[in-house]
This record gives C-alpha cells, structure tokens and sequence, in this order.
C-alpha cells in the first residue's frame, strides 16, 4: 500500500496526532523509502510494538537507515538477546515503589506513575519492561498517593512521570494539580515528558492554563538526544511554555551511534540553549532488557565530557550521570 506523505498540518490537535501515529514498520519504511525486510525484527515488536509520531517522522532523513531519529524507534534483532547486567527493572523502582503508583526513592522527592502510555515508543527505554498496568493511577490509587504526599513531610518536590504524564488529559492534570495545592511541605512540581519534544501541539493554551493554576514552582523537564528533533514547533511550544514561567531544563540519553559524538552533543546544547532550555542531565544507558546495543562505555562518555568542556561555556554542559538501583541519589560522574 502506497504511503504518500506523513506530514502533519500544525493544526491538527494533539489527539488527532496521537491517533494518526505511525505503528507499523512497513509504513514508516516506506515513507523512508528504506527495505523494512532488512532493518527491523517482528520479535522486538512484541511486547513493546513501534509508534512514532508523524511530525517526529518528518523530521527523519529519507533513504537514511542510521538517521538518528529513526534508530531511536526502529525495533531490531539486538533487541531480543539476552544479555547479563541488562535486567527488566534496571534501577530499582519495583523495589522503591512506597504505595501504589509512587516511588519514594530520593529523601525530597517523589514520582508518581500517572500513565503507562507514551506518544513514541523509545527503543532504549529503561521503563520498557515496567509492569505499569499494576502501578499506575486510578482513582482510588491517586488519592493514595495524595495521602502519602500529604503525610511525608519531607517531600518538597514531587515529579509527574509515567510513561507520558502530558498524555492525560487536561481535565486528570488539573485535578491532580489541583489536590496537590493544599500540601504546604509541596515546594514544586517537576514534570518529565518527551511530548514537548515529538508531540509539540500538546502544548496548547487549556494545557499551560492547567499547569499553571498552582501555588507549586512549575519545572518541565524534556527529553531530546539529538538536535534534529528540535524543529521549529519544538522551538513555539518551549517559547510558549516560557512564558507561562516553566522551568525548562533537559534529559538526554547517551546512545551510541546516535548522539555519541562531542560535536553532534554541543550542537544539542547549542539548540537548546536558544529555545530557553537548560542542558541538565546526560544519563548513561540504564541497563533496560533489550537496550544493550544502545551502551556507550563510561570511560567514552567521560572523553565526550572532556571534549564538550573545552569547547562548550559551561552553563551549556549536561551533567554525566547514572541511576544505580538502590542508591539515594544518581551518581555524578562528570
Ligand atoms: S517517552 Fe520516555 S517513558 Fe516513553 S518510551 Fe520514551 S523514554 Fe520511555
């Protein structure tokens, strides 16, 4: 079946574009005008199947099998061996999880699991495996999880993750913002999504007028690899975001033949940098299952840092970190 274009109009609401999203090998393959026969596996599909986002497509190069954005989402073969040190919970939230839907690993933070859905599915995930239909909350769960806020006094920052937080709707967002006003000892609400970078219609004005409906410091934290996911849309939406007084600041993955390059890194930051968006965190991989082809050995990442630090103001330098299951803080490595 011919697939013409995948172009997304800037009109088309959010939840048109998540529908819309790509979910089939063959017809990304064929828009990439690429043999899908010889770059994807079916067994990688699964239990964690492709979706992408037309707009994130469009930013892919045509004919190019090791574009950087199509290597994030593409399933392969790797994908299915098994191999030691890469597990199905690789930084212990299983065991961290203090009720239903809330993982209290860092003494003044907390995460809650709002959603197990996700706009694109990021092969080098390290919630790939997670079991989210048991955690995630409902309502009956949600208000759990208030009540734990409520009564640990010091949690100061809480962090709506999931999956995408930004993929409920506005009406469960309000209304989860809207419970967290009352606890004082709540000093900020930090959000972790990747919808501002693949989604960028999902921030639309009833969203910022949710977001900001709170008494809490707002931080939105993104999550970009490489700079040719900062299109012009991603560019509106962080200026948008601005200007409802959102923190941005950005994760990005260590991703061998993605972003494992000092210059391609120093460009991201650059790019960043002049959305309004603060280079904040470079993790090395977390040992997902069905990650390990992605890994970039820390003594190479420690050289990348070196490399950016010569070239880079400092302010445009991630930190090097990494998640160590039962640790009470990620280690900094650089
Ligand atoms: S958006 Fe985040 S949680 Fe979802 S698949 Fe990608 S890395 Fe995982």
């Amino acid at each position: 079946m011919a697939y013409k274009t995948l172009t997304t109009s800037s009109n088309d609401c959010w939840q048109q574009q998540m529908s819309d999203a790509v979910k089939s090998v063959a017809a990304l393959c064929n828009y990439l005008e690429l043999d899908s026969t010889q770059i994807f596996s079916n067994n990688a599909q699964l239990n964690f199947p492709l979706r992408v986002p037309k707009s994130f497509v469009d930013r892919m190069e045509k004919g190019n099998i090791n574009d950087p954005l199509l290597k994030q989402v593409l399933p392969v073969s790797e994908e299915i061996q098994t191999i030691a040190d890469f597990s199905l919970d690789p930084v212990g939230d299983l065991t961290a999880m203090a009720t239903a839907g809330v993982i209290h690993k860092y003494h003044g933070r907390a995460l809650l699991i709002n959603t197990g859905s996700c706009a694109i599915h990021c092969r080098y995930c390290f919630r790939r495996n997670f079991p989210y239909t048991e955690f995630q909350l409902n309502i009956q769960k949600q208000q759990q999880a208030i009540a734990y806020l409520n009564e640990h006094h010091e949690i100061n920052e809480v962090i709506l993750s999931g999956g995408d937080p930004l993929l409920l709707s506005d009406a469960k967002l309000g209304e989860l913002i809207k419970q967290m006003k009352d606890i004082e000892h709540l000093k900020r609400i930090r959000i972790h999504s990747r919808l501002p970078i693949v989604l960028p219609a999902r921030i639309n004005d009833s969203l910022l007028k949710v977001l900001t409906e709170t008494n809490k410091q707002l931080i939105m934290v993104v999550h970009c690899n490489h700079v040719n996911e900062l299109s012009a849309e991603v560019g509106v939406a962080s200026e948008k975001m601005r200007h409802a007084n959102i923190i941005l600041l950005n994760q990005s993955v260590l991703l061998k033949n993605i972003n494992d390059d000092a210059l391609q890194l120093g460009l991201l930051s650059e790019k960043l940098f002049s959305f309004g968006i603060i280079p904040y965190y470079l993790h090395l991989l977390d040992k997902a299952l069905g990650t390990a082809h992605f890994e970039v050995s820390k003594a190479t990442a420690i050289l990348l840092m070196q490399q950016l630090q010569a070239e880079l103001s400092g302010y445009l330098i991630p930190r090097l970190v990494e998640e160590e299951a039962g640790m009470k803080a990620k280690t900094i490595i650089f």
